[in-house]
Order: structure tokens, then sequence, then C-alpha cells
């Protein structure tokens, strides 16, 4: 049997290593220590904007931490864009309050601004101002962020940008990770970079950003012994695993390179095919990561989505449906729903396709092949 081809597996530079020994070698074997602060400048040198980059223990973690932050709390509403990983949505659950869910729109496959809108409006004529928006960049594509933030300013709502799947990528020439009130990163072990598992929360003051690491590092008061005032979790990331990130921070533009090219591989490979599109960067004023690249399959094809990914799996190489939609799975099945069921179809139609940067000529191969005797 051939060995498994992933969908998105870590890619390991060559210098992790060497800052993990150093780790080693100094015993800084802790949730802090000079690979958190190193990467943490890494992270702050390479999105620019002036951000300032607090490192944990996960995405999810950044996420319920931007919650506090924002004061989010018992019975308010969260909007939160429903084609989405449920780590960007479980958090608002965390704090006690409702997530509000919006559908997509279909250039970007983002939270649809229009929806947002009218989803505002309504919840405010309902008797409730939504205290956050959760907007998502998936696979790499930015949202119409734009235009989310203008709405978002003129009724005063923070947003919150999960950028978990997007680091590196652009809107209009700057990083996403940067747009919102609240932006976070994920270094789980299939994203762009992996830490093995960490995540960032970027903050656009220091204020921020030290508030971050209070609530992080259990909310401990200025006193010689523990004192609290506030509750605090233990969402600081180990000494370790930023080690493994700087590492990875040395190759991140090279990696995204390799992942662009994927998504060219899978753009000339499917270009004659009958009812099959890939997704594309919507004009210059997108530039994504592509980490992962997608696929869609429409009744015209010769194979549906679920027939495709069968065959796929028997050649041994992984593909997956894309998101289920938040609104349709059981632990959100009667949270109010704004749209008009984009996601829903691209959830039956969409496959996210083998997209690593360590893929390797023999993978292009045995995929091309593949694809070629499916249709
Ligand atoms: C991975 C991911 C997260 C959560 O990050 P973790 O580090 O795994 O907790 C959140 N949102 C999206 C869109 C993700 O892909």
């Amino acid at each position: 049997m051939n060995s498994k081809i992933w969908l998105s597996s870590p890619h390991m530079g060559g210098n992790e290593e060497k800052y993990v020994k150093e780790a080693f070698d100094t015993n800084w074997i802790a949730p802090l220590g000079p690979n958190v602060s190193g990467f943490e400048k890494d992270l702050e040198q390479y999105l620019e904007e002036d951000v300032h980059v607090a490192c944990l223990s996960s995405g999810t973690a950044a996420i319920h931490l931007a919650l506090v932050q924002l004061g989010v709390g018992y019975n308010d509403e969260v909007l939160c864009q429903t084609f989405t990983f449920c780590g960007s949505a479980n958090p608002i659950k965390y704090v006690g309050a409702i997530p509000v869910f919006i559908d997509s729109e279909q250039e970007t496959w983002n939270m649809c601004p229009n929806h947002l809108e009218n989803a505002i409006k309504d919840r405010i004529a309902k008797g409730k101002t939504p205290k956050a928006i959760i907007v998502v960049h998936l696979y790499g594509m930015s949202a119409k962020i734009d235009a989310i933030l203008k709405i978002a300013n003129q009724y005063n709502i923070p947003v919150i940008e999960d950028a978990a799947e997007a680091l590196g990528s652009t809107y209009k020439g700057q990083k996403c990770g940067t747009f919102g009130d609240f932006s976070i990163l994920s270094f789980n072990g299939n994203k762009i970079i992996t830490t093995s598992g960490g995540g960032a929360m970027v903050c656009n003051s220091k204020e921020d950003k030290d508030k971050t690491i209070f609530y992080a590092t259990q909310a401990r008061d200025q006193a010689p012994h523990y004192e609290h005032t506030s509750i605090g979790y233990n969402y600081r990331m180990s000494n370790i695993s930023a080690g493994i990130g700087r590492g990875q921070m040395e190759v991140l533009d090279k990696h995204i390179n390799l992942r662009r090219s994927v998504n060219t591989f899978y753009t000339s490979l499917f270009k004659d095919v009958k009812g099959i599109t890939v997704m594309q960067e919507p004009s210059n004023d997108y530039h994504s990561n592509f980490w992962l690249s997608c696929i869609l399959i429409d009744d015209t094809a010769s194979v549906t989505a679920e027939e495709f990914r069968l065959a796929m799996d028997k050649e041994n190489i992984e593909t997956r449906p894309l998101w289920k939609p938040m609104h349709l799975q059981p632990i959100f099945k009667d949270n109010p729903f704004y749209g008009d069921g984009f996601s829903e179809a691209l959830f039956k139609t969409g496959l996210c396709l083998p997209s690593g940067s360590n893929l390797v000529k023999d993978d292009f191969d045995r995929i091309t092949q593949a694809v070629k005797s499916i249709i």
C-alpha cells in the first residue's frame, strides 16, 4: 500500500530543534522564557501594523480570552460566522453567552456583510445589541474585512478576528490577524505553522497584551503572595512549544509559496473538468496563504463530492468535506441563524484536498493519477 497523503501535516524547517535544545540547555522548561518572548517578537515583526502579540496554549484559548476582555458574559449575544471550525464558536458558550450565527457570501466563503447587518438590526429590534462579532478567514482566504469593519463601527460592536487559518494572508496588502479589536492565531499540528499545539492573541496595544498575559497566568495581582481579584486561566504557551514556533517562523514565507503552488497545481488539474471548480482569490485585493486548497463539485460533474472522497480514500489520499456550519451542529441547533443557506451548499458540495508544503513530486503524480481515474 502507498503511504498516506495527508491533507496538511507538520513540516519542520530545520532550526526548531536548535531552539528547543536551547530551552533545555538553559533550563527554561516552563510556560515562559526567552523562546516565548522571542516568538512573540517574531510574530509582531511579521504582522507589522504595530501589533502586540501574546502567545497562548491554543487559538481557542485566545478567543475565550478575547471574549473575557471584551466583557462578554452571561446571556449576552455574540455574532459568529456559521461556516467555521467549532473552536471559533465554543468559547462563546464558555462565557455563558449566546452564539448567533451568520451565513457566508459566495466570493470568499466567509461572513456575509449583508446577513451581518440584517442580524444586527434584528437583534437590536428584539431588544439586545450584540456584544461582539467573530469573523473568520477560512482556508487562508481573507473575509470581506473592510465591509465587516464598516458595519461593526457603525453599530459600535467590537470585532474578534479569527485568523487561525490565515497567518501570512493579506487583504489589500495588510496582514490578516491585524484587523480586529482582538485577533487570534493557531499553531495546531495541521496549521500553516505548528508549535505542536498553541495559539496567540494579537492586540492593538501593550496594555491589552499585558491584560491577556494576566488572564492567561491565573490573574495574579501584584503581591508577594498569591492574591486574586479576577478569575484567571492557565493558557500561556510553554517555552518548548515557542521554540518550535521560532524555527517555523524562519520558513513561513517559503511554506506559503509552496502552498500557493499546490493551489496552482489543482487549478490546472481541474481546468477542463466539468462541474468541478477550485476555490480562487476573488480579486487582487486578496492574497491567500492557501492553507488548504478546496474544490466544489456541482450537479453537472460525473461524481458527487462523497464519491470523490471515497475514491481518493481508496488510494490512501486524504480529502475532507468543508466545515459543517455551526447552525447545523446538534450543539447549536436551537441558536438564531441569519442567512440563505449558502454555507449549507458549501458543506454538501465541497472538499479540501491535500495541501501541505511538504508534498513531493511522487505525491502530485499519485494525486493526478487518482483524479484522472475518478473523473
Ligand atoms: C484551528 C482553528 C481554531 C482553533 O485553534 P486551536 O489552536 O486548535 O485551538 C479556531 N478557529 C479556526 C477557524 C481554526 O481553524
